[in-house]
């Protein structure tokens, strides 16, 4: 017989309002014998079937729903049906050869995160109740997406809370190409799999990066670019740009955006950005590994003339870019007021400017008594980013912690503003993409924040 985990009275009735995870503490007593990682019903004080879960009474969460009618266990059949309504899900809202094809609690499935990167499948389980049908998972993918390739990337510290060790490695067919390349939003990526961050690719921003598009031209009037009519010496007339001297223009970009993108990872802001028609793209990361595929990337698209690439800690460039301007700034001042100008010291590094300047640092607070550091370093990045703009400008801002809230994470952008003598604009925010749905009621699901803003002096 199926074992029974018996509610207590005084519990919140989250799970009777779709949220899946059951505390220890919400349990009066558990019937039956519940083997570790089974499937068991799970009951109100009453005795009323509520849901099937399964459980891992080492874990303070001690269950997690998987379905809400009777289920003996999951099996292979469990898993295909599951991963075809996933699909539809990503057939009728993106490309689903290339996204996220299982969200965990999210797709009804917790603690399993499937990742598509064309043939290659990219897993990873983070429960006990999921490892321990690892391979009806893996059979049942292969049922679906008839991959070429099924590898394992759970090499991460939160299975240990489920009494799991870190895994990695190839579960199903050839070992993954050590490129693998996918598409979003018509431009080719390089994904590595294998040693990349996380599965390798983030998703989650798809939707976010072609939002940057109305951002990346229209720039060109401000370097005293027009377009006119210009008659050739063949008597043909033609709309050609021209600069302040008369002079056609033949750079193709001369209305490009510059940008600088920080925490770039493999470049995929900065690879829309150049497709979307930017003039001059900085892309900045800390790792060099990230830096290299990014590189790749830009000249797998064609890109290489546009983009600059710097290996820095962003927090040291903002800062430093800062401190060249705000000298600048000062000597410029001097001057007017027909004050001495020191010119015995050179002037130091930075100073430069960007019309768009994007931000997407890896989450600063990964648990909650982490979040006033994340703070102080999200209110450092947007401060000194913001700074970075020209006027009328664009400041691209993203969080992914999800324990800094929504409102703390404006609230902190807001404060920045106010520093920096900003009047901010937003022109949209965002979530996470639609191949990451978001269970209402899951507020742990609500984890990404993605804002442009408009960029003003005061
Ligand atoms: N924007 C990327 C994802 C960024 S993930 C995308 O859309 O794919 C965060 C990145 O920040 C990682 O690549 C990591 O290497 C980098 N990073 C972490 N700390 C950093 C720092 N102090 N300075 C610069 N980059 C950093």
């Amino acid at each position: 017989m199926t074992a029974r985990i018996i509610l207590n009275k005084t519990r919140k009735k989250r799970l009777e309002a779709g949220h899946p995870w059951i505390y220890g503490n919400e349990v009066e007593r558990i019937e039956g014998e519940a083997v570790p990682g089974s499937v068991v019903e799970v009951v109100d004080h009453r005795g009323k079937f509520l849901a099937s879960a399964y459980i891992n009474p080492a874990s303070k969460m001690i269950g997690r729903v998987v379905s809400y009618r009777p289920l003996e266990r999951m099996d292979k059949r469990f898993f295909a049906e599951r991963f075809r309504t996933c699909l539809e899900v990503r057939e009728r809202f993106t490309d689903a050869r290339y996204c996220r094809l299982v969200y965990g609690e999210a797709d009804f499935l917790p603690g399993l995160t499937v990742d598509r990167f064309g043939d290659v499948l990219v897993i990873q389980i983070v429960t006990l109740g999921m490892d321990a049908v690892r391979n009806e998972i893996v059979e049942a993918l292969v049922e679906v997406f008839a991959p070429r390739t099924v590898y394992e990337r759970s090499d991460v510290g939160v299975r240990a809370l489920e009494g799991l060790e870190e895994r990695k490695g190839l579960l199903y067919g050839k070992e993954p190409e050590e490129t693998v390349v996918i598409r979003e939003n018509g431009l080719e990526l390089e994904v590595d799999v294998i040693g990349g961050q996380k599965t390798g690719y983030f998703f989650d921003q798809r939707e976010n990066r072609a939002s940057i598009e109305p951002l990346m031209t229209g720039w060109g009037k401000r370097s005293g670019i027009e377009l006119r009519d210009l008659t050739g010496e063949d008597g043909v007339t033609r709309r050609v740009p021209v600069n302040a001297n008369g002079k056609e223009v033949t750079f193709p970009y001369w209305d490009g955006a510059t940008v600088l993108e920080c925490f770039s990872h493999t470049g995929s802001f900065t690879m829309h950005a150049c497709k979307y028609g930017a003039k001059k793209v900085t892309c900045l990361d800390i790792s060099e590994h990230a830096i290299e595929t990014a590189k790749r990337n830009a000249a797998r698209n064609g890109f290489e003339d546009r983009v600059e690439f710097v290996v820095a800690n962003a927090f040291d460039y903002l800062r430093e870019q800062v401190h060249g301007l705000e000298e600048r700034a000062a000597r410029a001042a001097a001057g007017e007021n027909g004050g001495k100008i020191d010119t015995s010291k050179p002037l130091s590094g930075g100073g430069r400017t960007w019309d768009v300047v994007i931000l997407d640092p890896p989450a600063f607070a990964k648990h909650k008594g982490a979040v006033a550091g994340a703070l102080r370093g999200y209110k450092d990045i947007n401060l000194h980013g913001m700074k970075l703009v020209n006027e009328g400008g664009f400041l691209v801002t993203a969080s992914c912690s999800y324990y800094v809230r929504p409102d703390a994470f404006l609230d902190v952008i807001h404060a920045a503003a106010a520093d920096a003598g900003k009047l901010l604009r937003l022109v949209e925010y965002r979530g996470a993409g639609k191949d990451h749905p978001q269970l209402l009621g899951v507020e742990e699901g609500n984890y990404l924040k993605f804002a442009i803003f408009e960029v003003r002096s005061m």
